[in-house]
């Protein structure tokens, strides 16, 4: 369990103000100056040794994402764009950060840019967070006058200066090339990889995208060292703190930070007031976010909260979104709605997301009924492997996994249904 001492989101609940004052007190911008003076290989360096892997589910080491960037500077500059969209279902960690504590997300972007020679950054939020937006646009704002950022930002002799841009609520702009897409002005469509952005991004220049959840990280890590990060969790590859999110069929559903590499269970029952009805009424848990697969309670029992334990049992910690599933849910109904949304949601770019996730979902859509044949149920699994792997962008992926992980674990239920219903229609 996480120690208080070790915690970097102190202000998460907002139970202090998140203006300059109250965040300079709980440590934002001390010593800012002092670690660019060290230089951008140092800040590199440490971010390496803290292990820290991207927050917003792709999980990258985040000092060797940096490092990709062009060493030299020639006639295009260099961009830092922090992914604020957090559109993923059952994620809300990032708008908490924005809300109550966007002075560590500020002073990270600048140190952020410094190492990666970036003298601008653009944060790109998605157009429902009003409230959070108006938080971050005064903080960027105080920042200004008091000389953090803009001209000589903290008196480092370094330039920069923050843009927030707000997107029109399209889940794929959480994606970082539809992002950018979107950022220039464009229909947010994923591009082909490569060029990677880190040769050509943003305005086919130089470009790091980090989730917001990362970049706030930043400050904390270089100011305490990255092996005082690397030491929490459950091992280098899994280190330091994560805020998790834990909705769905729980007493109290919240935002919390804790050490990476925690037991579901005990992160469930300490922090969320345990499952309702008792930690035996559970049915499964959708461990990170939407499109990763879900888990039924025996893994639940026991599995760690951490990138490589999940991986493990066929799932994935993404954004550490827990959905919490009790045994009153319709866990093929809860499914299908999944597959609705990614329906929705894909760009239509190319052919076996935009015809797959509608194909997937309209199975998906008979067998909550149960008006189907048992062996659609093995059609279905071969046309979410079809998707899967073949499309530009992940969101093929984030559609077939979530039906792959309830044919993993639940094909019993399914198979039942498909009887019951056609032993009704038989009868009628
Ligand atoms: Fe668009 Fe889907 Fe292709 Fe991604 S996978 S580019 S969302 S059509």
């Amino acid at each position: 369990m996480l120690q208080d001492k070790d915690r970097m989101f102190t202000n998460l609940y907002g139970f202090e103000p998140f203006n300059l004052d109250a965040a300079k007190k709980r440590g934002d911008w001390r010593d800012t100056k002092e670690i660019m003076a060290k230089g951008r290989d140092w800040i590199i360096e440490e971010m390496k040794t803290s292990g820290l892997r991207g927050r917003g589910g792709a999980g990258f080491p985040t000092g060797l994402k940096w490092s990709f960037m062009p060493k030299e500077v020639t006639d295009r500059p260099h961009y830092l764009v922090i992914n604020a969209d957090e559109s993923e279902p059952g994620t809300c960690k990032d708008r908490e950060i924005m809300r109550h504590d966007p002075h560590k997300l500020v002073e990270g972007a600048l140190l952020a840019s410094f190492a990666m020679q970036s003298h601008h950054a653009f944060i790109y939020i998605r157009g429902e967070f009003v409230h959070e937006g108006t938080e971050l646009v005064r903080a960027i704002e105080e920042a200004r006058e008091a000389g953090l950022i803009g001209k000589n930002a903290c008196g480092s002799g370094w330039d920069f200066d923050i843009t927030l841009h707000r997107g029109a609520g399209a889940y794929i702009c959480g994606e970082e090339t539809a992002l950018l897409e979107s950022l220039e002005g464009k229909k947010g469509q994923p591009r082909n990889k490569p060029p990677f952005p880190a040769m050509a991004g943003l305005y086919s220049c130089p470009t790091t995208i980090n989730n917001v959840e990362t970049i706030a990280a930043v400050p904390e890590i270089l100011k305490r060292g990255g092996e005082w990060f690397s030491k929490l969790g459950k091992d280098e590859k899994n280190s330091g703190t994560k805020l998790f999110c834990i909705s769905g069929h729980v007493n109290s559903p919240c935002v919390v930070e804790e050490e990476m590499g925690i037991r579901m269970k005990d992160l469930i029952e300490t922090h969320a007031g345990g499952v309702r009805g008792g930690w035996d009424n559970l049915k499964a848990v959708i461990p990170g976010g939407s499109s990763c697969p879900l888990l039924p309670a025996e893994i639940c029992d026991t599995v760690l909260m951490d990138f490589d334990s999940l991986r493990e049992v066929n799932s994935g910690l993404g954004t550490a979104g827990l959905i919490v599933m009790d045994k009153s849910t319709d866990i093929i109904y809860a499914i299908a709605r999944l597959s609705k949304f990614y329906m929705h949601e894909s760009c239509g770019q190319c052919t076996p997301c935009r015809e797959g996730t509608g194909w997937m979902w309209r199975v998906m859509t008979r067998l909550v009924k149960g008006d189907a044949t048992l062996d659609e149920i093995d059609m279905l699994l071969d046309i979410t492997k079809e998707v899967e792997g073949h499309t530009i962008c992940a969101l093929g992926d984030a559609a077939a996994w979530p039906i792959q992980g309830l044919m993993r674990h639940f094909r019993d239920e399914v198979e039942e249904r498909i009887l019951a219903y056609r032993k009704i229609a038989k009868a009628a």
